[in-house]
């Protein structure tokens, strides 16, 4: 069984990925393009004459376009005061005391005990009696995957997919998160229509992951297609018989990936250690010394190394060979088994990770998410409604959407899968609780979504991971710093944001409670300004598209 759900877990984006070759924009931009090219040599006069007619309609439009942005523009003063909040926030000693935030166009201008007595001009946002906090961050994300349907269903249900794809931006903007980080880029088009869109969060990227040949995640597309997909697959010097002799090595090596990487605007380098589950349990994974010449080839270009590991022998292997940050907690324990408490093998391994001060996503998400799966009250929860479209929500309750539970349960009962889920969740949340007693490097990431589970909804996600953090012992300052200033500094971010300060990006996040008493201080958010862009929770949600 163990094997069962780490492949469900894990398998997480791969299998979808495949039919990302699908997408047809290009060659249609491309046969518009040269059919315009290709006008006849012969010309008409009636030809002309609605040729000037379309231009004409064109840029009248253009004018009318041009001339809302700027009504919409000038109707927002570039300046605004928010009056009155507690500030909390990490790094400033006056944290915790009411302060007034002045915004001017995207950047904090000024942080002061006291207001001017003149505020002509100045638009005012009231925050009396309520919380600012730094726009929150989530490290690790995958934003084009869907839950419940993977690559291969999407072209049965077009209109979801585009409902989906809207609505995930604003749906991590309805939870506070100006910032996301999406760890594996297999098709970079998807994100450049998001980073387009009017609400959406700032989004970082890894660029395409590092896998071995053949090795995970790459093992879920078809062969042929593998270092199509995965273009930065790496080759492994102690592993060269492994290299297919169709490419060439010297664009593969660890040093040319993070070149590419760079040049597509990537911060981080994501790679795998993962020997598989499920059908793929033997699958290659790196060695030593080709995961020191990826740390290595990471720390010339100054960006971290990101390590999928959930087992102690990967986390070990990431730790002896200095890695930046584990994208998942250590679920699977090996031959050590559960308790009341971590085993003594499992917290000389956590000693390391602390000592190193190497950080930690912890994803019981990815878990709890799955438990979800066996909960039929989940999907009525309103707060789901925030985030998913009501067709696809409606067709999330149908029985063709429950495949991924059906498989991932084969054909065990739903308390059964509630209580295996349950250990599972149990031994990742023992050793999130030993790291907080020790002050480990906490990164908040949910790896939302995890695979094609309902259980993972974006922007929701992060609140539920949240409270599984609270119950297995993260303290509310842990959280909000891993989700704030540890996140931005993690990932060479934190001159812009992380915490409110002048001269940093205007990304806030305005609760109606305090988050250093309550998780439920992250499910009171009562406005949201990305890049001083004013937003309201409500303004976002699914329904409201
Ligand atoms: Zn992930």
């Amino acid at each position: 069984m163990r094997g069962r759900i780490f492949w469900v877990l894990m398998g997480a984006p791969l299998a979808l990925i495949i039919s990302a070759r699908a997408s047809h924009s290009l060659p249609t931009v491309r046969r518009i393009v040269s059919a315009i090219w290709n006008l006849p040599k012969r010309i008409s006069r009636a030809d002309v004459r609605a040729l000037g007619r379309a231009l004409c309609a064109i840029s009248t439009l253009l004018l009318g376009m041009l001339l809302l942005s700027i009504a919409i523009a000038s109707a927002d003063p570039a300046k605004t005061w928010i009056v009155g909040a507690t500030v909390i926030s990490p790094e400033r000693p006056d944290s915790g005391q009411v302060l007034h935030v002045l915004i001017d166009g995207d950047r904090i201008e000024a942080v002061t005990p006291t207001v001017p007595a003149d505020m002509a001009g100045v638009a005012v946002v009231h925050a009396e009696g309520r919380y600012l906090v730094p726009g929150l961050m989530d490290s690790h994300v995958h934003l084009t995957g869907i839950p419940a349907i993977p690559y291969p269903m999407r072209a049965q249900h077009p209109d979801l997919v585009e409902a989906y794809l809207r609505q995930v931006p604003r749906s991590f903007l309805r939870y506070g998160y100006t910032t996301v980080v999406d760890l594996i880029v297999t098709d970079p088009r998807p994100l450049q229509r998001m980073r387009a869109a009017a609400a959406r969060p700032d989004i970082y990227d890894c660029g395409g992951a590092l896998p071995v040949p053949n090795g995970y995640p790459s093992q879920n597309a078809p062969a042929e297609y593998r270092f199509q997909i995965f273009p930065n697959t790496v080759v492994d010097p102690a592993h060269t018989e492994n290299f297919p002799a169709s490419e060439d090595p010297t664009t593969h090596t660890p040093r040319a990936a993070v070149q590419r990487i760079l040049k597509g605007g990537g911060i981080c380098v994501k790679t795998f250690f993962e020997r598989g589950f499920g059908r793929d349990h033997n699958l290659p994974v790196p060695s030593a010394d080709l995961m020191k010449e990826i740390v290595a080839a990471a720390a010339a270009a100054h960006v971290p190394v990101l390590l999928h590991a959930s087992s102690i022998e990967a986390q070990t292997f990431g730790v002896d060979n200095g890695i930046s940050i584990f994208a998942h907690g250590m679920w699977n324990w090996g031959t050590y088994t559960e308790g009341d408490s971590v085993p003594p093998g499992v917290q000389a391994v956590l000693d390391r990770i602390v000592e190193r001060s190497i950080g930690y996503q912890a994803t019981l998400q990815v878990i709890a998410g799955l438990q979800l799966l066996y909960d039929s009250t989940y999907l009525d929860r309103p707060d789901v409604r925030r985030v998913i479209p009501p067709a696809l929500l409606a067709w999330y309750r149908s029985d063709e959407a429950q495949w991924y539970k059906r498989e991932v349960a084969q054909g065990a009962s739903d308390a059964a899968m509630r209580e295996r889920l349950g250990r599972t969740l149990q031994r990742g949340s023992l050793v999130v609780r030993y790291l907080a007693q020790h002050h480990a490097r906490f990164l908040f990431g949910t790896d939302t979504p995890s695979g094609p589970t309902i259980g993972n909804l974006p922007g929701l996600n992060g609140y539920l991971e949240m409270q599984q953090l609270v119950n297995a012992g993260l303290s509310l300052r842990q959280i909000l710093e891993a989700a704030t200033l540890s996140n931005a500094k993690a990932f060479g971010l934190d001159g812009q944001i992380g915490t409110i300060q002048p001269g940093k990006r205007a990304n806030l996040v305005l609760l109606g409670k305090s988050p250093l008493e309550s998780v439920q201080a992250y499910d009171s958010i009562q406005g949201i300004w990305i890049g001083g862009r004013h937003l309201l929770p409500g303004d976002l949600e699914a329904d409201r598209q």
